[in-house]
């Protein structure tokens, strides 16, 4: 009999994405005919827009079906370059520019290029459930810094200077935030540049939700608020969250010339190219219209002020207000500790069971975010959804909830 030796260490402690593995569940039980309402989801329920599609058509059709350069086409890095310059004011060269396959694969390939053992990077939690995973895949350890609902869940200094060490190598600022909606103004992000330019720390900046902020409140990302980290900062992002494509894989990244030079290396031996249709897909996005962008972003803001409003009127969950991206993240520490429909219920995971199985509306436990108290809800979903789903919750837990019985 064979005995083959174990997997690979790194890969011990890293679980698949639970927003990932509970959206593949919710899709299958749709299929089936469940009337399960998914505020568990993170992606834009638009369709991609027609102008788009057209361009994938019309590049299968022009015959553009074969390897590109490894870090994009040029007409959409230059594409990208002018992105920064017209919307940000950053000018990159477009040798600074990689084209990945989603803003994931952006965020990985910069781990991979920037980190290894020994090396640690500042997450600030509540995180996007992938940060921590992509550190240890790159074998540094992830250092978790943590920030307060009470001060809008944004990174103060005196956080910082208790995360960082002198193996601090890194740090991710996610702003608009997945989960709590939070955005970074400039005051915020110039409080925090001295001790990060002072311990040297590459500042990768996950922009994948630059347009989606309300409340009159505007997009700012490290070096735009300060020029001087521009030249140890990666930008992050893609066309996924922007344009409603996140099936079609096509990502991006700004970085110093070394920087973009390693990821390409990184990207020729892993990936090859980006698809190369998403590519002229994704030229289609950044060059075209910039109305349905606008359309998107007011139909996602009146939908924050509608589950803001049903949330505010179910006992129990206190919602700070989000300014951005498409997700509220209510403390719902209250209700833990209650039985509801005869389960107790002691924490985010359990609470977010029982919304499945009762109400059969799925939302992701806070857990997974680095935030037990908590639990997220995407409003991407319609209007109807959002009445239906959060209407469910509100009657369960009006009628359904009550003290644990004691031990
Ligand atoms: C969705 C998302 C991404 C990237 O998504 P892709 O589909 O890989 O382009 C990156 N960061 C955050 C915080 C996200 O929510």
């Amino acid at each position: 009999m064979l005995h083959p030796h174990p997997l690979a260490q790194r890969t011990l402690n890293v679980k698949p994405s639970p927003t990932l593995t509970l959206d593949a569940e919710v899709k299958a039980m749709k299929a089936k005919g469940s009337r399960i309402v998914n505020l568990g989801v993170g992606e834009p329920d638009f369709e991609t827009p027609d102008f788009i599609k057209e361009a994938a058509i019309q590049a299968i059709r022009d015959g553009f079906t074969r390897y590109t350069p490894s870090e994009g086409i040029l007409e959409l890095r230059e594409a990208v370059a002018r992105k920064f310059s017209e919307d940000n004011g950053l000018d990159y060269d477009p040798g600074e520019i990689v084209i990945t396959c989603g803003g994931k694969h952006a965020l990985y390939n910069v781990m991979q290029a920037l980190f290894g053992p020994g090396d640690e990077v500042i997450i600030p939690a509540p995180y996007w459930v992938t940060y921590p995973p992509q550190v240890l895949l790159a074998g540094a350890t992830p250092v978790l810094a943590e920030t307060r609902e009470s001060e809008g869940y944004v990174l103060t200094p005196d956080a910082l200077e208790k995360a960082l060490t002198k193996r601090s190598r890194g740090i991710v600022i996610n702003s608009p935030s997945n989960p709590t909606g939070m955005v970074y103004s400039r005051e915020n992000l110039l409080a925090l540049a001295p001790a990060i330019e002072a311990a040297g720390l590459w500042v990768i900046s996950d922009d994948i939700y630059e347009t989606l902020v309300y409340n009159g409140r505007v997009f700012v990302n490290m070096p735009m608020a300060c020029p001087e980290l521009k030249g140890q900062t990666v930008i992050c992002h893609g066309v996924s969250k922007t344009y409603s494509m996140t099936g079609w894989r096509i990502g991006f990244l700004a970085a110093p010339q070394q920087v973009a030079k390693t990821v390409t290396m990184i990207q020729s031996q892993m990936t090859s190219n980006p698809c190369s249709i998403a590519q002229k897909a994704g030229l289609a996005a950044l060059t075209g219209p910039r109305e349905p962008l606008g359309r998107m972003r007011d139909i996602f803001d009146s939908r924050r002020k509608l589950a803001l409003k049903l949330l505010g009127g179910i006992p129990g969950f206190r919602t700070p207000v989000p300014a951005g991206a498409f997700y509220v993240f209510p403390d719902v520490s209250a209700i833990l500790g209650r039985e509801i429909a005869g389960r107790a219920v002691c924490s985010s995971d359990d609470l977010a069971a029982v919304l499945l199985r009762e109400c059969e509306v799925a939302t992701v436990p806070g857990s997974g975010f680095g935030a037990e108290g908590a639990i997220r809800f995407s409003y991407a979903a319609s209007e109807e959804e959002i009445s239906e789903g959060l209407g469910r919750i509100a009657r369960l837990l009006a009628t359904e909830a009550r003290p644990l019985p004691a031990a």
